[in-house]
């Protein structure tokens, strides 16, 4: 639990509701620490104190609220941290990762009502985008839930929850990047390095990976990409890097830090009719200044990709086959597993930078 934005996490006990109509109490196996919730507990984007993170989390339903069809017991989900209204009118113009009704709620730091199902002395504790994954038990929206296979691991599952649909969805689904397309994928964490078996999996060359550590630009290479090229320090410097080593300029730059120096380093490594393509979240006060005058006179463009404009149901199944088949090395994205009391320690590892995704394990 975070007490308040700037503090520690602590591990409580708290009293969880049973589910309401339309929600479901899910049983957590495994747990991703993501980047959005170290912005939580920083206040990069602040989120309504006190709550529980995590929203990155794969587990077993256990329980069901009234009128609730699907997901049953005993069925095994990973948790979307979108559950889309299908109603307002961007899930009716098939864009249901933007729906304006759960972007409100999650605001709340309630469910899609408003209200929280978590308490402490009856007191309300806040949810963190729906989900409050790092727990034994969450009670969730059912439209979170995305059923999978019995046999597929927790860890990857919750992974692809978040990170992974967002990076690859990012190549995929946002920029539709094609085979022979050259791509740059600038901060290769979790999501990044998503984004790098994105492009690998559609053929796109070459494919330039840009971190400050280099145990993970070691990784990169071994995953694919071809060229590894370590942050100079400033945006012209970078981007002058990847424009010599691909022959150009890149047709996609992916940006999965959100500190504006890399969106900017995004946008001056693309190529004549590039885009950057922008995944980090930066400071909600975060201004780009970026040359204007290249936007008309070479057709540069920058693309926004929330949560890699996926549909859960649909990806998150997809993404899971191809990592059962052999053909996404998804266990290549997991640096450690640490038990939920560890979750202090995770956040450590992530703001260091040296290691792959921490995964917290609730069983
Ligand atoms: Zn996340
Ligand atoms: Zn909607």
């Amino acid at each position: 639990m975070l007490e308040a934005t700037g503090g520690a996490l602590v591990v409580q006990e708290l009293d969880l509701a049973a589910p309401g109509p339309g929600e479901v109490r899910v049983r957590l196996h495994a747990s991703g620490v993501c980047h959005s919730d170290l912005n939580a507990i920083d206040g990069t984007a602040e989120t309504r104190c006190p709550a529980v993170l995590g929203h990155e989390g794969a587990g077993v339903v256990e329980e069901v609220g009234p009128g609730v069809v699907e997901p049953a017991v005993g069925t095994h989900v990973v948790l979307s941290w979108l559950p889309a209204c299908g109603r307002c009118e961007e899930c009716r113009r098939d864009l249901s990762h933007l729906c304006t009704a759960a972007w409100v709620a999650m605001g709340t730091g309630g469910l899609m009502d408003g209200t929280s199902r978590l308490s402490r002395d009856g007191e309300p504790v806040y949810h963190y985008s729906f989900l409050s994954s790092f727990a034994q038990r969450a009670v969730v929206p059912a439209a979170c839930c995305v059923t999978i296979p019995d046999d597929v691991p927790f860890d990857i599952a919750a992974l692809v929850g978040c990170a992974i649909a967002t990076g690859t969805g990012a190549v995929w689904r946002t920029a539709g990047v094609r085979p022979g397309d050259r791509v740059a994928v600038i901060g290769c964490g979790g999501v990044g390095m998503s984004a790098l078996l994105g492009a690998v999996a559609v053929g796109a060359d070459p494919i330039v990976a840009v971190d400050i550590s280099s145990q993970k630009l070691d990784l990169a290479l071994e995953l694919g990409a071809t060229h590894a090229v370590a942050w100079a320090g400033d945006a012209p410097q970078t981007a002058a890097v990847i424009v010599d080593v691909s022959g150009g300029g890149v047709d996609y730059a992916f940006e999965a830090t959100g500190r504006p120096e890399a969106a900017v380093a995004a946008f001056e490594s693309t190529r004549p009719r590039g885009a950057a393509v922008l995944i980090g979240i930066p400071r909600a006060d975060a201004v780009l200044e970026l040359p204007a005058l290249s936007i008309p006179r070479m057709e540069r463009r920058v693309l926004g990709s929330i949560y890699g404009s996926s549909r859960p149901e649909r990806d998150f199944p997809a993404l899971l086959e191809l990592y059962r088949r052999g053909r996404l090395p998804l266990d290549r994205l997991i640096g450690m597993r640490l038990p939920l009391e560890a979750a202090q320690e995770g956040f450590d590892l992530l703001r260091s930078g040296t290691t792959q995704r921490v995964i917290l394990e609730t069983t």
